[in-house]
């Protein structure tokens, strides 16, 4: 199911959630569709129908009120699909692209050696690096790390890096994968 990506009022992208979501929160009232790159309200071209209607499913919707996120926060719990969106399925060593067959959690202090398995310990990477680096820091096994790692955000439980989950209004939100 197509997702929308939801704004907060003051425009800062909050999550992405699924199509049926969003179309209450515009039935309720409490959120408008925001514009997207033409100029006009941002829509998906697809429709949910009902047994009495059809919707348009929108693309970005931002919420009428101001919500306060981190009144929602807690550390997410550790999620490996998560992880590889976070890093944009992307190899924390040498930058190659992974698809899922290929791609691996590599512990940045091994586990072995009391590496935890966390959101700042753990990374995306190829077969390859992982191997080369096996029980060995990045800075025992001579590798650089792209980008330190972080605690995702919600927007990283949505893998937004396939074409046919993108919408071109998000680009105008958050980054692209
Ligand atoms: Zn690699």
């Amino acid at each position: 199911m197509k997702r929308s990506l939801l704004l907060n009022c003051n425009g800062e992208p909050l999550q992405f959630i699924d199509a049926a979501r969003a179309i209450k929160l515009m039935l309720k009232g409490r959120v408008e569709v925001a514009f997207g790159l033409s100029g006009e309200p941002s829509f998906w071209d697809e429709i949910i129908s009902s047994p009495t209607s059809g919707f348009r499913i929108p693309a970005v919707i931002r919420l009428k009120y101001f919500v306060n996120k981190r009144i929602h926060k807690k550390p997410p719990r550790f999620q490996k699909k998560v992880l590889f969106n976070r890093d944009s399925w992307m190899c924390q060593y040498c930058g190659i692209e992974c698809c899922y067959s290929a791609i691996t959690v590599d512990h940045v202090l091994p586990a072995s050696r009391g590496g935890r398995t966390t959101w700042k310990n753990c990374v995306a990477a190829c077969k390859r690096c992982n191997n080369n680096k096996g029980a060995r820091t990045p800075e025992e096994a001579g590798m650089k790390l792209i980008k330190q790692p972080i605690e995702p955000s919600s927007l990283h439980y949505w893998d937004t890096s396939k074409s046919s989950s993108w919408h071109d209004d998000w680009v105008l939100f958050v980054k692209s994968n």
